[in-house]
């Protein structure tokens, strides 16, 4: 982040616009928005500054500038056209130590305009840092689209209850509860159609019911309730294989509503990072040795982090219940009374398949398919050959590519064609892909002498030699002898 986001309040507050003209003018209907008291100092003005300045708490200077303008200011915006002059107004104010904007000079700005979507109170400022204000002003107009305009209006009412909401419903969790089910249940579905008192009355009475559920507890059974009502959940949620945009709606609404993230090694920064802001972020990658220890810890955090009212957000790469051990974690949950969900994630076969243009299935070339792991649970190689012999089937190893030797003969071995094509995709969906192709007799060395980086999968059968034709995701394909660049697409 180059720069820091902030909302600053203005109501009041003196600032100085430097130049008459349109520039200075849309800084200046801008800033009149916040309640700023404006003082614009510049020899001539056009129609539509004066007819803004006919507000009697902004001020005109219908002067040259002199830094003497500047004492006091909490910001200076300069929208000269007078390149010299802009300079001297940003040196004045580095001087002074005021922040200073010279319009669309980035490299003389201390703070950046947003572009702005309004739903007082809620406002989303977008900026580009300079770098691409059109991207900025696109992104406002998709969450222009995407934000509905009752969003202000539904923040109005709950601050205007905040109070209130305090007073009946004691606990945070309680509370959080609570407005969860308003902005996402009736009271904003009836705010968005418009009925605006219906919205307020309905959101009253859901006061009330709990209120009175609250305080209808006898001592004894609040304590028990409270206990329970305490309970957090747990989401077992599949990150994907990488890229964020594979992220489903689900995993990240409730990546939004976790307070504490357990992350493994194979959850990319970028997903992490769309994970409620305030949440405590813990890592929980496994060591291969010592396997078991770390699950049971991993598991027992989870619960006593529930334990304590927490929205768990359990975060695995992939898919969890494809060689995820989400199965496990919801075993150990169950017995420990914890509530949960599990939310799918793509599994790393189906976005190795797709980002390197290998169906896993093709009605001439493979019928069925395989995910099949490189390990058994005791750390023991898996060897199972003899199932997996069938040349119509593609065959996926997951952390395989450790084995990469024992298992392309193990496959020969078992009676496998030789000449069987294979792929070994290493960070599929990210940007760092790579893509290696060859036979079962071949790839080993192949991949001796120019070893690619885990996660990888291996995918075996007649669809990846379907790759040199169909890739498409820019990655240099590194195969028999051929490189070509893959990039099809602008
Ligand atoms: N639950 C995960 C799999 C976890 S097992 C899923 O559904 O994808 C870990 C193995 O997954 C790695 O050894 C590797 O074989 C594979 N893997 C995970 N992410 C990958 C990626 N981005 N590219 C290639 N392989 C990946």
């Amino acid at each position: 982040m180059n720069t820091f986001p902030l909302f600053f309040k203005f109501t009041n507050q003196p600032v100085l616009i430097v130049g008459g003209g349109e520039v200075a003018q849309r800084k200046a209907d801008l800033l009149s928005r916040t309640g700023a008291n404006i003082t614009i100092v510049a020899p001539q003005i056009s129609d539509s500054i004066r007819h803004l300045l006919s507000d009697s708490k902004h001020t005109l200077i219908a002067e040259q500038y002199d830094k003497q303008y500047l004492a006091g200011k909490r910001i200076v915006i300069a929208g000269t056209d007078d390149e010299m002059l802009n300079h001297q107004v940003h040196a004045d104010c580095q001087a002074l130590n005021i922040p200073v904007n010279v319009v669309d000079t980035p490299p003389l700005c201390d703070f950046i305009f947003p572009a702005i979507v309004d739903r007082s109170p809620i406002v989303i400022g977008i900026s580009s840092n300079g770098k691409a204000p059109v991207l900025a002003r696109l992104t406002r107009a998709r969450l222009e689209a995407l934000i509905p305009q009752g969003y202000g209006k539904l923040a109005k009412l709950a601050g205007d209850m905040r109070d209130e909401v305090k007073s009946k419903i004691p606990t945070l969790t309680g509370r959080r509860q609570f407005w969860e089910k308003a902005f996402e249940g009736k009271v904003s579905e009836l705010m968005f159609a418009g009925r605006e008192s219906e919205a307020e009355q309905a959101l009253k009475q859901d006061l009330e019911a709990t209120h009175n559920r609250l305080s209808n507890l006898d001592a004894a059974k609040s304590a028990e309730s409270n206990k329970l009502g305490n309970v957090g959940e747990v989401y077992i949620v599949g990150a994907g294989p990488g890229d964020p945009e594979l992220l489903t709606f689900k995993a990240l609404r409730l990546m939004q509503q976790a307070d504490i993230v357990y992350y493994d090694a194979l959850v990319s920064a970028e997903v992490l990072d769309l994970c409620r802001r305030d949440a405590d972020k813990v890592f929980v990658g496994k060591k291969r040795s010592n396997h078991a220890v770390a699950q049971q810890n991993i598991n027992q955090m989870m619960i006593d982090a529930a334990n304590t009212g927490k929205r768990v957000v359990r975060l695995k790469g992939g898919d969890p219940f494809v060689f995820g051990r989400g199965g496990e974690e919801i075993q150990a949950l169950r017995a420990a009374n914890i509530p949960y969900q599990v939310v799918p994630g793509i599994t790393a076969a189906g976005a190795a398949a797709c980002y390197t243009g290998i169906p896993l299935t093709h009605r001439d070339y493979a019928q069925s398919v395989r995910f099949v792991t490189g390990f058994l649970k005791s750390g023991e190689p898996n060897t199972g050959f003899a199932a997996l012999t069938n040349p119509k089937e593609t065959l996926v190893f997951y952390m395989g590519l450790h084995s990469l030797g024992r298992l392309t003969a193990g496959l020969i071995e078992a009676g496998r064609d030789p000449n069987t094509p294979i792929a070994i995709v290493s960070h599929a969906s990210l940007p760092t892909q790579q893509t290696m192709t060859g036979s079962l007799q071949d790839i080993a060395k192949k991949h001796e002498d120019s070893p690619l980086p885990t996660p990888a999968l291996l995918i075996v059968g007649d669809v990846a030699k379907l790759h040199d034709e169909l890739a498409w995701y820019g990655e240099p394909i590194i195969n028999s002898g051929q490189q070509a660049h893959a990039l099809t697409m602008v």
